[in-house]
């Protein structure tokens, strides 16, 4: 039987966590009671510096039982750094690491699935969702219309897979190779390889509290997941470059045609349009290109992902 740890990202959670702390007591002692993991099975949860009463909550779980387990960011870092930090914590108590949600939204009985596989000697297990129904059509359309992106951009990704996913020690270990600053976690682990496997199960809404997601967080999460994995842009934008560097020289070729036959061109419209067009071009260029030049900044620095202030599973 091997050891369990279920990683779970924490940020102003206050709301969820009894419910959370509920429901994976019922599911983690069944699972131990059938004997598909070893007692010494664990919840971690991980609190992402958190403003309200998150982390009192996981010290208080932590005593009353010693199943559920807490590992303090020393501030917030986001939910990649924390998955990660629990990840890599996890990976030295533990066998295997599922790491999910606060909010319930991924359902915890795809857990008997992902040990199904893992029996079957699979390393990674991908928990895909099989519909999008709970989600609003603004988030269904921009998610389906982003993964569509991501694969034209070469970015090898599971199709509807959130971060609801098994992960055996040996692959977190591999996961820790890649020693990038900018995470994208759901891309990054497929790049781990190993055998692997998907089970899908009904993504439910969130029971309570808010998304911690606001647009514009997932905007620059969507951002980063292309930047992070792909660059087609930067490609793209030298494609560009040659394609109007051609159009220009047929049209210098037109332009003095037409001047050495004795019409002068009238026309101030197309040097106007140019000036802006090919201004316009420009600064998105040189934005794209700013983009990428920030991530190599970023990684050259190589500042801690995270910083753990605590590790309840380290004080006993
Ligand atoms: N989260 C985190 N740090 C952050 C933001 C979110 O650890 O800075 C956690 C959050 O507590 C939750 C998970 O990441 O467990 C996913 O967030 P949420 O459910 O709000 O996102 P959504 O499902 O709306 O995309
Ligand atoms: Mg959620």
């Amino acid at each position: 039987m091997e050891v369990m740890y279920l990683v779970i990202p924490c940020y102003n959670e206050e709301e969820m966590l009894p419910i959370t702390a509920k429901a994976l007591y019922g599911k983690m002692s069944a699972l131990i009671a059938e004997k598909k993991i070893a007692p010494e099975s664990r919840v971690m949860f991980v609190d992402d510096g958190s403003a309200d009463k998150t982390w009192q909550l996981i010290e208080k779980l932590h005593r009353e039982n010693r199943l559920f387990t807490g590992l303090k960011l020393s501030r917030n870092k986001g939910h990649q750094n924390a998955l990660l930090a629990g990840l890599m914590t996890a990976k030295k108590y533990a066998d295997i690491i599922v790491s999910m949600d606060a909010d319930l939204q991924d359902d915890i009985n795809a857990i008997d699935g992902f040990l199904e596989k893992r029996a079957e000697g699979c390393e990674i297990v991908y928990g895909v969702r099989s519909s999008r129904e709970t989600d609003t059509g603004f988030k269904r359309m921009t998610a389906q219309g982003y993964y569509k992106i991501l694969a034209a951009m070469g970015v090898e990704i599971t199709y509807n897979h959130a971060d609801y996913r098994m992960m055996s020690r040996r692959a977190v270990e591999a996961l820790e190779e890649f020693k990038e600053v900018n995470l994208f976690l759901r891309g990054m682990v497929p790049m781990v390889g190993f055998k692997s496997d998907i089970v899908t199960y009904e993504r439910a809404a969130r029971q309570a509290g808010e998304s911690k997601y606001p647009l514009k967080k997932m905007l620059s999460f969507a951002v980063e997941g292309i930047t992070s994995l792909s660059i087609k842009p930067i490609r793209f934008i030298t494609a560009l470059g040659f394609m109007i560097f051609f159009v220009s020289i047929i049209m210098l070729i037109y332009f003095l045609t037409v001047h050495f036959m004795g019409k002068t061109v009238a026309g101030w419209t197309t040097t106007v349009v140019s000036v802006w067009a090919l201004g316009g071009l420009q600064l998105l260029a040189i934005g794209v290109i700013g983009e990428y030049i920030g991530k190599i900044y970023l990684e050259t620095k190589a500042r801690p992902k995270y910083i753990i202030e605590t590790d309840l599973e380290e004080d006993n």
